[in-house]
């Protein structure tokens, strides 16, 4: 089962790239952009983390945060402060956030959180990714095509663990712009193509479709 991930955020640019790429990532992302829908959602029982925008109308992020623990709740929090939040962050740990992340932030290194913060819950995650003979290895962050070893560079490896995650799904190249490089990338960018191009070089080119006017596809076997 997909894990549902409430966004309470009131900057639409932030909300959609998160939901964007917690949606090309698997989970289910739930959205709202105040502080009393953020605190009815998240104690209805219906998502299973909170990623919680600190300024929010309504109700701040504290306030959001501080009620749910009075209540007793234990679902897993990830904050996300201003650039500048020292005393944010500090009182958002001390009112029970598990975990926070400062804007701006690279989509990567949120998910790495919420899926730290949700696997305490769940079973562990598989630690290699397969699609025929591709293999990833996330533990040793090795690649391996037909039993042989590849290098990927750090950028390659997310590029790469984002098809794994949907082999034989067309993913938009803004889906994995935002998945992999962070929406702080000018959406014209064509680095997504030419990133696209080093894989093919490294694990075949035939294991990367292009589908026209979509994206890619990476061919599952
Ligand atoms: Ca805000």
């Amino acid at each position: 089962m997909s894990s549902r991930v409430l966004i309470a955020e009131d900057e639409r640019r932030i909300t959609s790239f998160v939901e964007k790429g917690l949606r090309a990532n698997g989970l289910v992302p739930v959205c709202v952009s105040d502080g009393a829908s953020a605190l009815a959602v998240a104690m209805s029982g219906e998502v299973d983390l909170m990623v919680l925008d600190l300024g929010l109308p309504d109700m701040d992020g504290l306030t959001v945060l501080r009620r749910l623990r009075e209540a007793g709740l234990t679902l897993p929090v990830v904050v996300l402060t201003a650039r500048d939040g020292v005393r944010d962050t500090v009182a958002a740990l001390e009112s029970g956030a598990d975990d926070y992340m400062s804007k701006p932030f690279r989509f990567e290194e949120l998910l790495a959180r919420i899926r730290l913060r949700l696997r305490a819950d769940r079973g562990p995650e598989p630690t290699v990714l397969r699609a025929g003979d591709l293999e990833l290895d996330l533990r040793t962050r090795r690649a391996h095509v037909d039993g042989r070893t590849i290098d990927l560079t750090a950028r390659e490896f997310v590029l790469m663990e984002t098809f794994l995650r949907h082999p034989g799904h067309v993913l938009a190249r803004e889906q994995l712009l935002s998945a992999v490089w962070g929406y702080d990338y000018d959406p014209g960018s064509n680095i997504v193509d030419v990133y696209v191009g080093y894989l093919r070089r490294k694990v075949g080119a035939q294991r990367i479709s292009t589908v026209r006017g979509m994206g890619y596809r990476l061919e599952p076997g």
